[in-house]
């Protein structure tokens, strides 16, 4: 559908936005702080989204159905549609149905919208999928390429929320910080219960599977620890950052696990990187590891994590991520012993909704403007992998397996 004004033609879309369920009782009224701390820039000196405007107030809930990630305003003032569902998995489900004649799809990496080949088919309108936040695997990149389909994310907007998250996560496995909550919670205090398993993590050996964005400032702010560190990543780090932080590079994945006491995963899921922590690389670990894995939960194998926990081979596994999600009610991460996994969470605090819901809004902002999106953000464009996509991804997709995700019921 067309729209003509005086002196332009506006093409009016349908944008489709998949998004998590409303608290369950209802927006809140109120928040524990009244305003947010200002950021300038980022670390390496790329600015915070800049869009036009925006329609929201910063701190809000905005990642869910009624947030609307503060977009219709915005885009009803232009005439364009804008459906918005948490229903996404089911056979039938109303993100499918929409998805038939929808322009532009909008989906979070907490509650993804999984764009298999096959759902793709049935997009004939299809131009662009942005993902709320960043990691793009939910998308079968290698379907979105051949279809010209473009994929871009907001790039870094959560990636230091990641990191603080990770630091959290280290230190409370190691120091055994849940079982010890649970013992209060349960009105008891024995001590030696409480310590039986926790240890300090000063002199231990941490090390980061990637050091892009997250991996980096996990690594940054874990140095204040005394701690060891290590990375494996495709690209190795400037030599200056290396040495501002002391930092071991390893050739291999293996060669790091080898030495490591707590191994952080922070590479994006693609073809490469699925399934990478198997039976086999498990083995490989120094005994008694732990592993905290906030980057993609497919990078892990279930089976292998929960058996490794059970014998003692790890000691310890956290993190936000899942495959699929939401998690079916039975999957062996809810139940295994020595666990700290959160829903996926890291990287939707109030904080970090902000600025991806920014970030939103200016990479629609260019696209109806025909303004170039910026490089960074861009994972697939005309076909083939761009941006940040040919810096961190490999061609094909990470999306089989993700029906399983409707075997989730909600309980209450
Ligand atoms: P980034 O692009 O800055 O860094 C990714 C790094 O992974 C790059 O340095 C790249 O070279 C490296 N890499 C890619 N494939 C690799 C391979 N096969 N072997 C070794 N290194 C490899 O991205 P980022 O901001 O650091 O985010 C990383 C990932 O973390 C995202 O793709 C996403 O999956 C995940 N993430 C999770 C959350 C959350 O809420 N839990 C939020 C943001 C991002």
């Amino acid at each position: 559908m067309t729209l003509t004004t005086y002196n332009s033609q506006i093409t009016l879309m349908k944008i489709l936005c998949v998004l998590y369920d409303d608290p369950k009782g209802g927006m809140p009224k109120s928040y524990p702080l009244s305003n947010l701390p200002k950021l300038n820039k980022y670390p390496d000196g790329m600015t915070l989204p800049t869009p036009k405007g925006i329609d929201f107030n910063p701190g809000e809930l905005l990642g869910c159905v009624s947030g609307e990630l503060g977009l219709r305003k915005f885009l009803e003032s232009k005439g364009h549609t804008l459906v918005v569902t948490s229903d996404k998995d089911a056979k039938g489900c109303k993100a499918d149905k929409e998805l038939v004649d929808a322009d532009i799809v909008i989906s979070q990496p907490f509650w993804p919208y999984y764009l298999t080949r096959e759902k793709i088919e049935t997009a004939k309108n299809l131009k662009m999928a942005i993902t709320a936040g960043i990691g793009s695997d939910h998308v079968d990149l290698q379907a979105a390429m051949d279809k010209k389909i473009d994929v871009v994310e907001v790039t870094y907007c959560n990636s230091r929320s990641v990191a603080e998250h990770i630091v959290m996560m280290i230190l409370s496995l190691v120091r055994d910080y849940h079982n010890q909550h649970a013992i209060v919670k349960a009105g008891g205090w024995n001590i030696a219960d409480a310590v039986q398993r926790s240890y300090d993590v000063e002199g231990m050996h941490i090390g980061t599977v990637a050091a892009g964005r997250i991996g980096l400032d996990a690594l940054r702010k874990m140095k204040p620890f005394d701690v060891h560190l290590h990375y494996f990543d495709r690209h190795k780090l400037p030599d200056s950052v290396e040495k501002e932080l002391s930092l071991t590079f390893h050739e291999s994945v293996e060669s790091l696990v080898k030495v490591c006491d707590v191994v952080t995963i922070n590479c994006p899921l693609h073809p490469e990187t699925e399934n990478l922590f198997d039976d086999k690389l498990i083995s490989k670990m120094k005994k008694g590891a732990y592993i905290v894995n906030t980057a993609r939960g497919k990078i892990c194998n279930r089976e292998a994590i929960a058996k490794a926990l059970k014998s003692g081979q790890l000691s310890g596994y956290a993190g936000d991520v899942w495959f699929p999600q939401p998690a079916p009610n039975d999957h062996a991460w809810r139940s295994m012993p020595n666990h700290g996994m959160t829903p996926h969470t890291s990287g939707t605090s109030l904080s970090a909704q902000y600025r991806y819901a920014a970030g939103v809004r200016e990479i629609l902002e260019c696209f109806f403007d025909k303004k170039p999106i910026r490089d960074p953000y861009l994972i697939v464009q005309n076909g083939q992998l761009a941006g940040m996509g040919a810096h961190s991804y490999s061609k094909g997709s990470a999306t089989g397996g993700s029906e399983e995700a409707a075997k989730y019921k909600k309980n209450n």
